[in-house]
C-alpha cells in the first residue's frame, strides 16, 4: 500500500466516455486527446496530466476499477476511511460511472456494483476467521439539506405535468444531522442504516436508493441531477484469535482485534454552472447550493493534496458545506480519496470539460 500512516492520498483519474447518440446526431465532433502511453489529456491549446486517464484512446475503463478502487476496498478491511468522487457536468458519465443509475429497473455498468461483488467475495474468503458486520446508507444532499434515500416513510410523488417529480417526506420527521463524535467520527443522526448481510440486500439498497434519487429536468438532460448523491458501506470486523495456538499471546481478551471503516462512494451534482441551465430562479438557487459543495470540495482536496500546505497545517475548510463536512473523517488523514473526472469528448462541451479538467487539476 503506498498510503502510510500520515500519507494523505488523493488519486484524480479522468474517464473520457465516447460520443452518445444525441452528440453524434448534432454532428459533434471529438476535442479530447489522449497523449499515447501518458495518462495526459489535451483540448485545444491545453494540456493536463493525471494520476490515470480512461476511455476513448486512453486505457480501458475496465482498468479503472482495478488501478483506482480495488485497492480503496482493500484498505477497507485494514480499517481506513476511503471516497471515490465523480465530478463533471451533467451528461458526462458520473452516474453511469458509479453505477447509481437504473434504467429499466435493472442495474447498468459501475463502479458501486464492481465493488459490491469484490467485497462479498473477500468477506466469503475471511468469514472463518472474522466477524462482518456490514450497513449501508443512501443519502442525497440537495439545496444544503440532506435527504434520506433509504426512509421507508419516503413517498414518491407522481410526476407532474410539468416534469417535476420528486420526494416528500412524511411531516414531522426531524432533519437530518451531520454529527462529529469526540474521536472525530462522523455520523449521520436520523437517515437510515440498513444491516445487510449478502450483495443481493446490498444491491437493493443501491436500486431503491438510486430510484429515490431527486431529479429535476433541466435543459441539458432531463434526468440530471442536482444533488450530491452518496451510497456510504461501513464494513465492522471482530477479529478473534483462538488463544490455544502458539504466538497469539495468552491472554483471550487481548485477542481480539475491532475494526470499523467506511467507504463513501459519491455521485456529485452537475458542475455546470448555474447560468447554463437557463431555468428559473428555483433552479437558480439549487445551482447556487450545489456549488457551494462543490466550491468547498475543491478547495478541502485542493489543501489536502498541497504536501506543504500540510506541513504548515492550513486550515481545511471541512465546515463550508454540508458535502465536505459530511466526508470530513473520510478525506484526508488516513483516508483514501480517488476523484473521477467525468468528461464528454464532444466540442459543444469544450468550455465545461475543459472547467473539469482544471478544477480536477487543482485536487492533484
Ligand atoms: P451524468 O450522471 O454525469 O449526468 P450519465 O451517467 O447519465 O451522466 O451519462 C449520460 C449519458 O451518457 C447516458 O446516456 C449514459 O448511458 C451515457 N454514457 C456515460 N458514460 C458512458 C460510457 N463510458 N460509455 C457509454 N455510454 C456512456
Ligand atoms: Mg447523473
Amino acid at each position: 500500500m503506498e498510503a502510510s500512516g500520515e500519507d494523505c492520498c488523493v488519486k484524480v483519474a479522468v474517464h473520457i466516455r465516447p460520443l452518445i447518440g444525441d452528440e453524434k446526431l448534432q454532428g459533434c465532433k471529438d476535442c479530447v486527446t489522449v497523449v499515447s502511453g501518458k495518462p495526459q489529456v489535451q483540448i485545444g491549446t491545453h494540456s493536463f496530466t493525471f494520476d490515470h486517464v480512461y476511455g476513448s484512446t486512453g486505457t480501458p475503463s475496465s482498468a479503472m476499477f482495478e488501478e483506482c478502487v480495488a485497492p480503496l476496498v482493500d484498505g477497507l478491511f485494514q480499517g481506513y476511511n476511503a471516497t471515490v468522487l465523480a465530478y463533471g457536468q451533467t451528461g458526462s458519465g458520473k452516474t453511469y460511472t458509479m453505477g447509481t443509475g437504473f434504467k429499466d429497473g435493472c442495474q447498468t455498468t459501475g463502479i458501486i456494483p464492481l465493488v459490491m461483488n469484490v467485497l462479498f467475495s473477500k468477506i466469503e474468503t475471511m468469514k472463518h476467521q472474522i466477524e462482518f458486520q456490514l450497513h449501508v446508507s443512501f443519502i442525497e444532499i440537495l439545496k444544503e439539506e440532506v435527504r434520506d434515500l433509504l426512509d421507508p416513510t419516503f413517498v414518491s410523488k407522481p410526476e407532474a405535468a410539468n416534469g417535476s417529480a420528486g420526494k416528500v417526506t412524511i411531516p414531522g420527521k426531524p432533519p437530518i444531522q451531520i454529527r462529529e463524535t469526540s474521536n472525530g467520527v462522523i455520523t449521520l443522526a436520523g437517515s437510515t442504516e440498513v444491516s445487510v448481510t449478502t450483495l443481493k440486500e446490498m444491491a437493493a439498497c443501491l436500486e431503491q436508493g438510486s430510484l429515490s434519487r431527486a431529479t429535476g429536468s433541466t435543459n441539458m438532460n432531463n434526468q440530471s441531477s442536482r444533488s450530491h448523491a452518496i451510497f456510504t458501506i461501513t464494513l465492522e470486523q471482530m477479529r478473534k484469535f483462538n488463544p490455544a495456538s502458539p504466538g497469539d499471546g495468552p491472554n483471550e481478551s487481548m485477542n481480539e482485534e475491532y475494526l470499523c471503516a467506511k467507504l463513501h462512494l459519491v455521485d456529485l451534482a452537475g458542475s455546470e454552472r448555474a447560468k447554463r441551465t437557463g431555468s428559473d430562479g428555483l433552479r437558480f438557487k439549487e445551482g447556487v447550493h450545489i456549488n457551494r459543495g462543490l466550491l468547498a470540495l475543491g478547495n478541502v482536496i485542493s489543501a489536502l493534496g498541497d504536501e506543504k500546505k500540510r506541513r504548515e497545517g492550513v486550515h481545511v475548510p471541512y465546515r463550508d458545506s454540508k458535502l465536505t463536512r459530511l466526508l470530513q473523517d473520510s478525506l484526508g488523514g488516513n483516508s483514501r480519496t480517488v476523484m473521477i473526472a467525468c468528461i464528454s469528448p464532444a466540442d459543444i462541451n469544450a468550455e465545461e470539460t475543459l472547467n473539469t479538467l482544471k478544477y480536477a487539476n487543482r485536487a492533484r
